[in-house]
Formats: C-alpha cells, sequence, structure tokens
C-alpha cells in the first residue's frame, strides 16, 4: 500500500487538497487534526488533552499523536493508498513513521511539500475564521503561534523528509484547482 505525505505550514491548504485527492485517486485520507478534533468532540482522555494544546496553537506532544496515528493507520490499512495530512509534524514523528511503514510494509510515494509565504498565510487564516467552527482559527494570537510553531518543529522534519523520501516542493499560490493539478503533475 503507498502512502503520499502532503506537508506545509498550516493554512497553507493541505486538508483542502488531500480532500481532492482522496477522491480522485481513490485513497483513504488520514487527517491527526481532524481525528484530534473529533476525539474532542467525543469528549475522549486525548480529546481532551488536545483541547488544552489547541487553545495556546501548540502541537500535541509525540507520544500522544503517535500511539493516535498508530491506532488511525490500523484503521486505514485496507485499500490502495493513503494520503497522510498534517503528520509527520515533527522529526520523531518522521522516526516513527519510518518504524511503521517498516512494521506494516508501506511504501512512501512522494511528500508534496506546499509552500507560501507568511503574509499569504496569515490572510488565508483570517479568512477561514469566519467560516470555521475551530478553537485554533479564533485569534489572531493563535495564527501567529502556529506558524512560529511550524517554523520551529516542522520545517526541520521537512528538511529530514527530503533526505528520507521522494520529495518535491511547489508553489501554493494559485486556485484550489491550479493547485490540485500542480500535484497531479508530480504524481
Ligand atoms: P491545519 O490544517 O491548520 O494545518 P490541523 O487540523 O492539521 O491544522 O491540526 C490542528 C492541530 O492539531 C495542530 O495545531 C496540533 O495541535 C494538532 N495536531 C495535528 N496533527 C498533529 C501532529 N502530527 N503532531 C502534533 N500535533 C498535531
Amino acid at each position: 500500500m503507498e502512502i503520499l505525505i502532503i506537508t506545509g505550514p498550516p493554512y497553507s491548504g493541505k486538508g483542502t487538497q488531500c480532500k481532492i485527492l482522496k477522491d480522485e485517486l481513490g485513497y483513504n485520507h488520514i487527517s491527526t487534526g481532524d481525528r484530534c478534533r473529533i476525539e474532542k468532540e467525543n469528549r475522549t482522555e486525548i480529546g481532551n488533552m488536545f483541547s488544552e494544546y489547541e487553545k495556546k496553537g501548540d502541537l500535541v506532544p509525540d507520544s500522544i499523536i503517535k500511539e493516535l496515528f498508530g491506532k488511525i493507520l490500523d484503521e486505514n490499512l485496507l485499500g490502495k493508498g493513503i494520503v497522510l495530512d498534517g503528520y509527520p509534524r515533527t522529526i520523531a514523528q518522521v522516526d516513527s513513521l519510518i518504524e511503521l511503514i517498516i512494521l506494516k510494509e508501506l511504501k512512501i510515494k512522494k511528500v508534496l511539500n506546499i509552500e507560501l509565504p507568511t503574509e499569504e498565510l496569515l490572510k488565508r487564516a483570517k479568512n477561514r475564521a469566519l467560516s470555521s467552527n475551530r478553537e485554533d482559527d479564533k485569534d489572531a494570537y493563535i495564527h501567529q503561534k502556529r506558524i512560529e510553531v511550524f517554523e520551529e518543529n516542522t520545517k526541520p522534519c521537512i528538511e529530514y523528509m527530503k533526505s528520507k523520501f521522494d520529495f518535491v516542493s511547489f508553489n501554493g499560490m494559485g486556485s484550489i484547482n491550479e493547485i490540485t493539478e500542480r500535484i497531479k503533475s508530480y504524481l
């Protein structure tokens, strides 16, 4: 079973593109963020913990995400492939993923890295806040914080993935369709 990783900063459109790719390629879609929000709605132990990090714009600790991701992966092992959205976000998560790939005999087909200037990310964050119910969308302070967390934790993780997997970076400016076409041209 093959895996596509869609990575990039918060507000870059990863979720939007993953949902389209899921339908077009017939892949399963794993979003650790979506799953955290479902856990929160269901008031599970993980969901309650997530709530605290979400409010601050922080990442959930690796140990919690490791357990959660292992569970979601097991639920998605049937099918053609998986598109990963918002995971991995730290170097430790890449290492956990590599362990799982070996264990479950999976293959990382490609990492697609969406690049956008911070100014554009903040603009999109503001727009998303108008229509979403997400706690971490509500506040401009959280938008800024999430971008800082990205710079500190996820940028090094992306650099690390460059050395481990087949990797391509591309410009995330343009319409949703244009970005989908761009992604498809790399597959
Ligand atoms: P976006 O789509 O805006 O990039 P997500 O919905 O993927 O955001 O993630 C929202 C939040 O969920 C993150 O800020 C973090 O608190 C938590 N989260 C999601 N995925 C991970 C992960 N892989 N590691 C740690 N925290 C995560």
